[in-house]
């Protein structure tokens, strides 16, 4: 039977690359959430509305076509905005945005449609708690933020993208006391998600551990 997994976390905790393996595995869907606030984040930043302008936000989301395949491209009204939306720009801006009651509200429902038929791996922030509360699988990923700062700078370096790892730490713990500390669906576990903590675990560490959380 096809089941509902719901993986949260803060920021850069490896929740979209453990995703991506547990769908792969399990030939479900993948839906990165935060990929669906960053489209919105970046086409705000394309139009120049002021970020707290909340009704003209709200509904340039209403007519805003946000699409996600399952080669882990974006496409938002048809145009493929997959490395765009992972700008310094957007990313810095992101969870200002994701703060709004509305966003939120019109982003869950969209969200709760592609989720309905089950078979689906969903990463965010409030999967378990909001999205799909009846998830039949929830995880919640944490890592010291010196280990998620690393990683994020590695995978930069090896993009060839250069990046000041305190810089990053200070933006990544920016990102996690915002999303914490909002007033709709923070960032929170749900009481029924297992944590794990991947600090020092291997990526098929986590994937092994998951997937027998799966097999249960
Ligand atoms: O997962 P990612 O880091 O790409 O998410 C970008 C941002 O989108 C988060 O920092 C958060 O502000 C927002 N987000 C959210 N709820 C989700 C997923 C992401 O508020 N379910």
């Amino acid at each position: 039977k096809k089941i509902a997994i719901a993986i949260d976390g803060p920021a850069a905790a490896g929740k979209s690359t453990i995703a991506k393996l547990v769908a792969q595995k399990l030939n479900y869907i993948y839906i990165d959430t935060g990929a669906m606030y960053r489209s919105l984040t970046l086409q705000v930043i394309r139009e120049q509305i002021d970020f707290h302008d909340e009704g003209k936000i709200v509904s340039l989301l209403n007519d805003l076509d946000i699409e996600l395949n399952q080669n882990f491209e974006v496409f938002i009204n048809k145009q493929n905005i997959t490395e765009e939306i992972r700008a310094n720009d957007v990313t810095n801006h992101v969870s200002k945005i994701a703060s709004i009651p509305a966003v939120r509200d019109e982003m869950v429902k969209r969200q709760q449609n592609l989720a309905a038929d089950r078979g689906v791996v969903m990463d965010g922030r409030d999967i378990g708690t909001r999205v799909i509360p009846d998830a039949e699988v929830k995880i919640f990923l944490i890592a010291s933020v010196e280990e998620r700062a690393t990683r994020r700078h590695d995978e930069n370096r090896k993009k060839g993208i250069p990046t000041d790892l305190e810089k990053l730490k200070k933006e990544i713990e920016n990102r996690d006391r915002m999303d914490s500390e909002r007033a709709s669906s923070p960032l929170k576990k749900a009481d029924d998600a297992i944590e794990i903590d991947t600090t020092s675990l291997s990526i098929e560490g986590v994937l092994q551990r998951i997937l027998s959380i799966v097999d249960q």
